[in-house]
This record gives structure tokens, C-alpha cells and sequence, in this order.
């Protein structure tokens, strides 16, 4: 091949990237746009494509080592001068935490303007940043395409938890759950999935990338959605957050919730290896059925045998079943002995999360008394298995996990509130 200059760029080809890339987007399009997913049917794998910005310019942010590689042949550059831009690429997106091009010292002068013309490394949009008194912050961010989501950070003594959306909204309408009323839903795609940790990282003063003494240590997929309706975005963008030259997090530290997409939970151990939650939530078809929709689909006995089969569970490796605790709907002492049954029948290595129910403003549920969640606890605690209440972090932010909803829509139901009220005054 020869080179046309120093930067190892292709001479003479005409390929007219644009169209390509215009072709690339359409592909995107269909893998992302706002559209209603159906939420009982299960995903397709859906090609993935090099994500255009509005400016015109690839964004880096979110590919694959490979699809970065690609992005750099596609404009051009020659392969062997790719595959070796794309491994110091790699390392200054993800070690350095780095935007901009200018900043790339080991790449040459010349090349540094070429690569700002044709690509971008993005953060997404924030709208809002809030922290709680307890130091639990929150962010609302903004997709492109003009939708809002939710990150949260949790700090505790010996760990910091980052709490990830992987779609807007979400498809299952479990009826406890907030954001399971949001009429909008759209995948997010792996840039945005991956920005919410590269964003933290930045708020967070963690780069370069540190094996030792970091404060994001642990990152739950149990933000916005449901992770395995969107299983080829989350798998890529989980698949770089593990990548041991980039941001560098063990799968050991890394637990993906699930509804009980029972179909994707095999291959969510095979092929992304993270540690699995399941939002049990119900031990009866009845209760379940009401409170978890998706269970009319795939039942407690499918799941649980699919919580057996979870490759890499052991008892080092414990599978956690969430259960938010529903003031007398699924809190009795014969449910947690019954939980107990059924734990031991599907001979499951597990823990057992008790979630206090947080409520939201029109909820159809309370939060079981203080005393009964205790109660709950330790029968499970009694039986040998692990059962701890998780404390409410950030309330006074609305930031507990796995109920997000945007804040402008939070804001328009407060705006709502108050023109109520006035109306009341006037007319009282
Ligand atoms: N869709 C996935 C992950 C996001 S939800 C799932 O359902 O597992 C993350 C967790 O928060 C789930 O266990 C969910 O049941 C829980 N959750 C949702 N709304 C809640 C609420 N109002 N109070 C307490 N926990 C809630
Ligand atoms: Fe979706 Fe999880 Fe909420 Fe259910 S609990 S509606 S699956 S985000």
C-alpha cells in the first residue's frame, strides 16, 4: 500500500464514505430509534452500526476494538496503520479518559486533525446533576434524539456502585415500577450505555484508569429498562467496560438485573459472564402474574430452572433474587418459608435482596411495615441464606434504583400539582 503522506492514510480510492455512511445510520436507525417495543417479544440481533453524529463525524465512543478498527479503514486509513491507531485509540478513549484528538501525544501531528474531522469521541448530554445529602448523586442525561435517562452513583465505605439505564424507559410494565410507566421507550445503544460510565468516571476525577483505589468499583445494570430486551447493546458496551486496557472493571464486580427474560439469561452468562439478579419479587403464579407482568410468559418454575442453569453461578458466585417488599401482597411469613422451598428445590446458590417498596405518586402499593420486612428477613436468614434489607440511598433526590423517570417529567406532574391546588384555592 502506498502512503500518500506520513499518516498512513490511502491514496487515490474514491469511496464515497458518505453514502456509506449514510447507509451505516439507516442501519442505526433500526436498532435505536424511538419506536414501541414490543415488550413480549424477545430481541433479534440487530447488525451493528458505526454511529454518525449530527455533525457528520463517527463517533468512537461505544465500538468494539474491532468496529473501531473498521471505522478507521472505512475513512481510508491504510489496515496495518488501522489496526495500530485503533489500539492507541483504544487506550486514550478508555485508560486516558480523553475527548479530544489534540491530546494524543503518540499519534502524529499531522493525523490529529484528520482524525477530528472524521470522528468524534462523545459524552452524553447532561441535563441535570444532583447530590443527595447521603452523597448519592444522580444525573439526567439526554439521548440525541432529544430523550432522557438516569444514571446513579452510590457511594459506600469500602465500595462505589454505579447504577446504569439500558434503555429509556421500559416495555414491561411491572406495577410497582415508575419507570415501567414511561410511554417512550427506545434502546439505548452501547455509546450511551458506556457513556454513563465514562461520564462518572469524569465526575469522579478516575483517570487514567486505576487498578487500585478507585471509587466506582461495582457497576448494577438495574437503572432504566430491562438489559436483556436490549442484550447485543448491552453485551458490546459491558464487553468494553470488562476490557482489561480500557476502564477495566471484573465481571465480578459487574451484576446484570433481569426481569426473567428466561430465552437470553444463558447466553447472558455465556457470553457477557457478569454475576445475575433476578427481580423475583413474588413466590405464587397469582401474585407474580399481577406484579410482574412477564411472568405470564415465563413462569417461577421456568425461571428458577433457568437460575439453576445460569453458567458460572456457584457459591462463590451467588445469584441474587431481588424481592421488593409489598405491604400485604407478597410479604407474609408463608411467602419468605415458601421462597425458601423454592430456593432449595432448584438447589440455587443465592442471596435474597429485601427492597423496601419506594413509592411514587399514584403507585398502587405501599411499602410493608418496618417490623414485617424484618420478620421476612429472618426467615430467610434462619433457612442459611443471606437476606439483607437494602437501606434507601439518595430518597431525597428520587434516586433509588430501578425507579428513574426523568426529572422534566417529574416536573411537569409537580407543575401539574400546583396548578391543581391553585384551582382548588380559587375555587374554595
Ligand atoms: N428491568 C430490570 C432492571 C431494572 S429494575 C429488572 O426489573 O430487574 C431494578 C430493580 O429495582 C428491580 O429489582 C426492580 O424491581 C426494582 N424496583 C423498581 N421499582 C421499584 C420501587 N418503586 N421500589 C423499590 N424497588 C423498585
Ligand atoms: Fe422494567 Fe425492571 Fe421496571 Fe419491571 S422493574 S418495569 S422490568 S425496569
Amino acid at each position: 500500500m502506498r502512503h500518500d503522506d506520513d499518516t498512513g492514510r490511502r491514496s487515490g480510492a474514491v469511496l464515497e464514505i458518505g453514502r456509506e455512511i449514510g447507509y451505516m445510520r439507516v442501519m442505526l436507525d433500526t436498532a435505536a430509534a424511538p419506536m414501541p417495543i414490543p415488550g413480549h417479544i424477545d430481541p433479534v440481533p440487530v447488525p451493528r452500526a458505526l454511529p454518525m453524529r449530527k455533525d457528520g463525524r463517527v463517533d468512537l465512543l461505544g465500538l468494539t476494538r474491532e468496529e473501531l478498527r473498521l471505522a478507521l479503514e472505512t475513512a481510508q486509513l491504510e489496515p496495518k496503520q488501522a489496526k495500530l491507531r485503533a489500539k492507541q485509540l483504544w487506550h486514550w478513549i478508555y485508560n486516558r479518559g480523553v475527548t479530544d484528538f489534540a491530546l494524543m501525544t503518540d499519534i502524529s501531528k499531522q493525523l490529529r486533525p484528520w482524525l477530528e474531522q472524521r470522528f468524534a469521541i462523545s459524552r452524553p448530554e447532561v441535563v441535570e446533576a444532583q447530590v443527595s445529602s447521603d452523597g448519592t448523586r444522580k444525573w439526567l442525561l439526554r439521548t440525541d434524539d432529544g430523550q432522557d435517562y438516569e444514571m446513579v452513583f452510590i457511594p459506600d465505605a469500602d465500595r462505589g456502585t454505579l447504577c446504569v439505564s439500558s434503555q429509556v424507559g421500559c416495555t414491561l410494565n411491572c406495577r410497582f415500577c415508575h419507570t415501567g410507566t414511561m410511554r417512550l421507550v427506545r434502546n439505548l445503544v452501547p455509546a450511551e450505555i458506556v457513556g454513563q460510565v465514562m461520564l462518572a468516571r469524569d465526575a469522579l476525577g478516575e483517570w487514567p484508569s486505576q487498578p487500585e483505589g478507585r471509587m466506582l468499583t461495582n457497576i448494577v445494570m438495574m437503572g432504566m429498562g430491562e438489559p436483556l430486551y436490549n442484550f447485543d447493546h448491552v453485551k458490546g458496551a459491558l464487553g468494553i467496560v470488562m476490557d482489561g486496557d480500557g476502564l477495566a472493571l471484573s465481571k465480578r464486580r459487574i451484576t446484570l438485573s433481569t426481569s426473567g427474560v428466561v430465552p437470553m439469561m444463558a447466553r447472558a452468562g455465556e457470553e457477557i459472564g457478569v454475576n445475575l439478579a433476578v427481580s423475583l419479587h413474588a413466590v405464587t403464579k397469582d401474585v407474580r402474574d399481577e406484579i410482574v407482568p412477564l411472568n405470564k410468559k415465563y413462569g417461577i418454575e421456568e425461571l428458577l430452572q433457568a437460575c439453576a442453569d445460569y453458567p458460572g453461578a456457584n457459591n462463590a458466585r451467588r445469584i441474587t433474587f431481588e424481592y421488593v417488599m409489598l405491604r400485604d401482597k407478597n410479604d407474609s411469613d408463608d411467602e419468605a418459608r415458601e421462597l425458601v422451598r423454592l430456593i432449595r428445590k432448584y438447589r440455587l446458590p443465592a442471596k435474597v435482596n429485601l427492597i423496601p417498596f419506594n413509592p411514587w405518586p399514584g403507585a398502587p402499593y405501599e411499602c410493608s411495615t418496618p417490623d414485617r420486612i424484618r420478620a421476612f428477613s429472618e426467615i430467610i436468614f434462619e433457612a442459611g441464606y443471606s437476606a439483607p434489607i437494602r437501606t434507601p440511598r439518595g430518597r431525597d433526590i428520587d434516586a433509588a434504583c430501578g425507579q428513574l423517570k426523568t426529572a422534566a417529567e417529574k416536573k411537569s406532574r409537580a407543575e401539574l400539582d400546583r396548578l391543581a391546588a391553585e384551582k382548588q384555592a380559587a375555587l374554595g
